[in-house]
């Protein structure tokens, strides 16, 4: 006789509480990190003539397009524009969403840097609110790992700075890429600290067409100039080993943990290897249920490079599969301004290795996690396209903050296939189908 077994009245949270505190936890992200975060935006420049909207409204409505994680324009639009979500937005915020397009005609026309700088001056105030202090390298640096990404590929030109590269096939296209700055952890936290688009300059030979290379030393000075007593460890890849970046790093006063491919440095490598035999070595096993890895540290001090002596630092790992047996082996080597012992060797290796998390947690999250970093966001003006950019730098740090609270984390841990993006999905439903029951304190009153 088969028994029917009855579900029990679950005990878990509904999908309505679960959208509740996703956005009770975005206001309260917003209030104890960026208490003025609304009011900044009124202080933006504004070339409106006509003002339905408050600066504020505006520009937050552009945060919230990614902040809600919209798709595009028209998701944001169709959400933003149900009379409940309103209704239940404003009890929340205390702020009308206006339409993308009024958003769209504010952000062709404001200076970029406006936002960047604004970017800059709330991630000062996390590192005041010393959120990123207990992961610091070696207890004192924070690392800011240096990689660029794609932000649009057009097959016209899109604007004049637009770069281009042409195919094999005689096909050109146009693209924009970015240089990023970001202060990564362990615990995979990726916050954006400075940006630095790479663009062409219009009129200028195509042969020289601005490179991450040239970026980097436009980066660096920005980041010197807001950031000017911030103890930083640089972390960037194979690209990065060359002395003008060296230059500017010991000008500025930074350490760097830079990955070197087997055909940089030539002879900087080539030292190393004929010393190897004489290196400090140290063995590490780690294993988990699934997997046994042995990491294998070694390191060299005062390696000269073009009259200048750095450390050079390599970790070789095998991870074991326990149930297949299969092995994967992979060497990473590094070379570092930063005296290297028996002490710090495992630190400073692992925190080269930090540098992936730009790709990863940084942007790889904002390309596929309901960002859409690709998406063309601005078809027309680059304005346009660098300051939703901006905004989408400043929505992934809040929802980071978000998804990092406590009682984000136990939702997580209720169920194995909860996912963020499910979470934030319910957020949305709430906020168009319930009557909010919210007693509200606003974070920013217009007016
Ligand atoms: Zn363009």
């Amino acid at each position: 006789m088969h028994q029917f077994l009855l579900r029990e009245p679950s005990k878990k949270t509904t999908a309505a509480e679960k959208g509740k505190i996703i956005l009770s936890r975005i206001r309260k992200v917003i209030q104890t990190h960026f208490p003025e975060l609304f009011k900044s935006f009124n202080n933006l420049t504004d070339r409106r003539k006509r003002e339905e909207y408050s600066m504020t409204e505006i520009i937050a409505g552009a945060l919230f397009m990614f902040i809600l994680k919209e798709t595009s324009r028209n998701a944001y639009n169709n959400d933003s524009g149900d009379e409940q979500f309103q209704k239940n937005f404003f009890k929340y915020f205390g702020i009308r969403l206006p339409h993308a397009d009024t958003i769209d005609d504010v952000l062709r026309v404001l200076h970029p840097e406006e936002l960047e700088v604004l970017k800059m001056h709330l991630v000062r105030g996390l590192i005041e609110q010393k959120i990123f202090r207990k992961f610091r390298f070696l207890g004192k640096f924070y690392t800011i790992a240096v990689d660029a990404t794609g932000m649009a590929t057009f097959e016209q030109r899109h604007c004049e700075q637009c770069l281009s590269k042409t195919s094999k096939n005689g096909v050109v296209t146009y693209f924009h890429y970015v240089l990023e700055a970001k202060l990564v952890t362990l615990t995979g936290l990726s916050i954006s600290l400075a940006s630095e688009f790479i663009e062409n300059t219009p009129g200028r030979d195509f042969k020289k067409q601005d490179c991450e290379q040239k970026a980097f030393v436009r980066l660096a000075t920005k980041i010197k100039k807001h950031f000017p007593r911030l103890p930083i460890c640089i972390l960037a890849d194979g690209l990065y080993p060359n002395n003008t970046v060296f230059n500017i790093c010991e000008k500025n006063n930074w350490k760097f943990i830079i990955t070197l491919k087997d055909k940089s440095l030539k002879t900087f490598q080539t030292e190393a290897n004929l010393l190897k035999a004489t290196a400090w070595k140290k063995n590490v096993y780690r294993a988990d249920t699934t997997t046994g890895t042995t990491l294998e540290y070694a390191y060299l001090n005062d390696i000269e490079y073009m009259g200048r002596c750095f450390s050079w630092v390599e970790c070789n790992e095998t991870v074991v599969n326990i149930k297949s047996k299969t092995k994967v082996p992979q060497r990473f080597v590094y070379i570092t301004n930063i005296p290297v012992d028996q002490q710090n060797i495992i630190e400073t290796a692992d925190s080269g290795r930090l540098r992936w998390k730009i790709e990863n947690e940084g942007f790889n999250a904002q390309k596929n996690w309901g960002y859409e970093l690709e998406h063309k966001f601005s078809r027309v003006s680059y304005f346009a396209l660098q300051n939703y950019y901006q905004m989408l730098q400043i929505a992934h740090i809040i929802n980071q903050l978000v998804e990092r609270s406590n009682a984000v984390v136990e939702i997580m841990k209720e169920h194995s296939k909860q996912t963020i993006v499910d979470l934030w999905k319910k957020m949305i439903a709430y906020l168009t189908i319930y009557q909010c029951d919210e007693s509200i304190t606003m974070p920013y009153q217009p007016g």
